[in-house]
């Protein structure tokens, strides 16, 4: 067997525990040696890689201890919250590596001419130029429509979408732009005429990333930030082929695949389709549903609160992003046993995007260990709704808002929501009027089941906490 055969069979033996960790990534029981699987996988194709002849490891190295001191610091700085940004920069970073491998290849050929490089690489020129343009499409697309969602989520530019007249035609001439751009420069060999060609793609791809996510508002952020995710993998596929590197074309291929498929159900938890999400301008405005209610929320003390706790035989917390911000999983899990040891059900609603990430709520609870049966999934919850007597909405806001199930008006409209409203009664904890991610004004705030208790969530629970301790 040649070296070249054992290094693919390693290449398949890697791609095969990228698919088995991914499957088991899928229940969480075993999502933690999936990830395992995974993760080793990847470090057997970097081993045999790295293995291969002719490689400069003084770079490697370099690129290591750099790669590795900025992981060290984001994996300590970045707060839990602050995840899906964390995750755009790294989808930028993925893209902007795929346009450099690309940008490196043509180099290399305008070292030596394509008619060499054919020869050399045993290649179409072609196909070469194809994927050398594609790879650097779309990595470059992708890393500036990520670093500019990371702008949008982390609060450094605004997170309204940005729309303007005549927004539509200059994106398509741009798309025509890029390409016209792409099939003259796979099909000349012209090295000068390609050379700019390419930096003019370069340029073009770049300017396509900020436009395109420009007139996306902020709370579609989390859809943008899974289509990137999947872009990035079909940009690092690109790559593999440009490189001839086998391995870099399954892992691309898994994370596009899976990217594209997070962004199908998020866009089916909203109840919209992707072309809406990016086209529609959505957050443009804000208000919308419940501007002109003129109700006054009902303000609830903890003490009163507790009393209705107590004699209550059946409990539904609905976390959302505050549950996050004030990371008071732990004592919502001690509140839910202390119901549960006074003869009370205690569940968790779980919204697919609830929080600020997919899956979000899933994973903080976890980490209090709230058993996994604990947490019901929409579909499951909202029939036994008007049966519970008690629904605590903890900082969550967006995914019970009723104007998506009954305001045509709303741009929420058609949204799928835990219908929090059906329940006889309904606390709210909160800090004061914060709107949720999407700005829109909630009139399940003011309805007659409802009672606001306000205050960080954490605190909140911690004194019902005590309070049922006490009694
Ligand atoms: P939300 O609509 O953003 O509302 C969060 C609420 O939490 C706010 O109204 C805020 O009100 C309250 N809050 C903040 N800090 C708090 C604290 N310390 N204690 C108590 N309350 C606190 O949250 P959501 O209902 O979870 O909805 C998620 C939204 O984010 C959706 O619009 C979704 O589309 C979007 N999104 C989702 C993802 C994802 O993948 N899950 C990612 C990005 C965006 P006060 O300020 O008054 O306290």
């Amino acid at each position: 067997m040649e070296a070249n055969d054992l290094i693919n069979l390693a290449y398949v033996v890697a791609a095969t525990l990228f698919v088995f960790g991914i499957k088991m990534l899928g229940s969480a029981d075993t999502a933690r040696r999936g990830n395992l699987v995974s993760g080793l996988g990847m470090l057997l194709a970097v081993v045999v890689t790295l293995l291969a002849d002719g490689l400069d490891y003084t770079w490697i190295i370099g690129g290591l201890i750099v790669g590795s001191a900025i992981g060290l610091v984001a994996a300590r700085m970045v707060k839990m919250t602050a995840m899906p940004e964390l995750v755009a920069l790294f989808n930028g970073f993925g893209g902007l590596a795929s346009l450099l491998v690309a940008w490196a290849e043509f180099e290399k050929i305008r070292g030596m001419g394509w008619a060499v490089y054919e020869m050399e690489m045993q290649s179409n020129a072609k196909f070469s130029g194809f994927v050398i343009y594609a790879a650097m499409l779309i990595g470059g697309v992708t890393f500036t429509g990520s670093l500019f969602a990371y702008g949008k989520l982390s609060g450094k530019l605004s997170g309204s979408a940005i729309v303007f007249g005549g927004q539509k035609a200059l994106n398509i001439l741009l798309l025509i732009a890029i390409l016209a751009v792409g099939v003259v420069f796979t099909w000349s060999s012209d090295l000068e005429l390609t050379y700019k060609l390419f930096l003019s793609g370069v340029g073009l791809a770049l300017l396509f990333g900020i436009m395109g996510v420009m007139p996306i508002g902020g709370g579609d952020m989390p859809v943008v930030i899974s289509l990137l995710n999947s872009l990035s993998g079909v940009a690092a596929s690109a790559a593999g082929f440009v490189i001839y590197n086998n391995v870099l074309i399954v892992a691309g291929c898994l994370v596009g695949a899976s990217g594209l498929i997070l962004t199908v159900i998020m866009c089916k938890a909203m109840n919209r389709s992707l072309g809406n999400v990016l086209f529609s301008g959505f957050g443009a405005a804000s208000g919308g549903g419940g501007d002109d209610d003129d109700r006054e929320p009902k303000a609830l003390s903890v003490e009163d609160a507790f009393y209705v706790l107590e004699a209550a035989s059946s409990v539904v917390f609905i976390p959302g992003y505050g549950m996050a911000v004030a990371q008071a999983q732990h004592v919502v899990k001690e509140l839910a046993e202390l119901l549960e040891e006074n003869g009370c059900e205690a569940n968790f609603a779980i919204h697919p995007v609830a929080g600020r990430m997919p899956g979000h709520m899933n994973v903080l609870l976890a980490e209090a260990d709230v058993e996994y049966e604990k947490l019901l999934e929409m579909d499951t919850v909202n029939p036994m709704m008007p049966t519970v007597d008690v629904a605590i909405v903890i900082g969550a806001n967006d995914v019970v808002n009723p104007a998506a199930a009954d305001d045509p008006q709303s741009p929420i409209y058609g949204m799928p929501i835990i219908e929090a409203h059906k329940a006889k009664t309904v606390f709210v904890l909160k800090r004061g009027q914060g709107k949720g991610f999407s700005g829109l004004v909630n009139k399940l705030f003011v309805m007659e089941n409802t009672c606001m208790i306000y205050g960080d969530a954490k605190a909140t629970i911690s004194s019902l906490v005590n309070e049922l301790k006490g009694s």
